[in-house]
């Protein structure tokens, strides 16, 4: 029997930025016109994504590797160690990706930790609309390491 553990995400959010290079002009306008409320949390993001968004709004933004170069699964294994609350994700539907399966990864992973991940604009904006933004948002999760003694166990 597995139970449930309780998460609370702060009001301060931790709030991952990526976006594939045809919608980087895009989220980068997005960051702009959201930039009042994106000052009172902490930003990161994949390399190129976060040194962009950086210049061009005065945001700073934690830069993890490109993510072709394993941004993607760096900013992955921080949701798995509880920090990144959100994920701001542009991707590109009309354009192969020489690193899908990392791509893929990482939307997989936000479904496993309950984060909220935006795919696109509207998404994005009502994230950002959202009152949870600078209030807690608490959520139960599966107890992972109690999963793991009781699986241990088991087999
Ligand atoms: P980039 O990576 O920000 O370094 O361009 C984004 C991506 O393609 O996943």
């Amino acid at each position: 029997m597995n139970e449930n553990i309780n998460l609370t995400m702060e009001p301060q959010k931790n709030i991952a930025l990526i976006a594939h290079d045809n919608k980087k002009r895009d989220l980068i306008d997005w960051c702009k016109k959201n930039k009042e409320i994106l000052e009172h949390h902490f930003l990161c993001g994949t390399g190129t994504t976060a040194k962009m968004v950086a210049e061009h709004t005065g945001l700073p933004v934690r830069g993890y590797n490109s993510g072709p170069l394993g941004g993607d699964q760096q900013i992955g294994a921080r949701i798995v160690d509880g920090k990144i609350d959100i994920v701001i994700f542009f991707s590109d539907p009309l354009t192969a990706q020489p690193h899908d399966p990392d791509v893929k990864a990482l939307l997989r992973i936000a479904q496993v930790y309950d984060i909220p991940i935006a795919n696109n604009r509207a998404t994005a904006d009502f994230i950002i609309t959202s009152p949870y933004m600078d209030g807690e948002y608490s959520h139960d999760l599966p107890d992972f390491r109690r999963a793991v003694h009781e699986r241990a166990k088991s087999l």
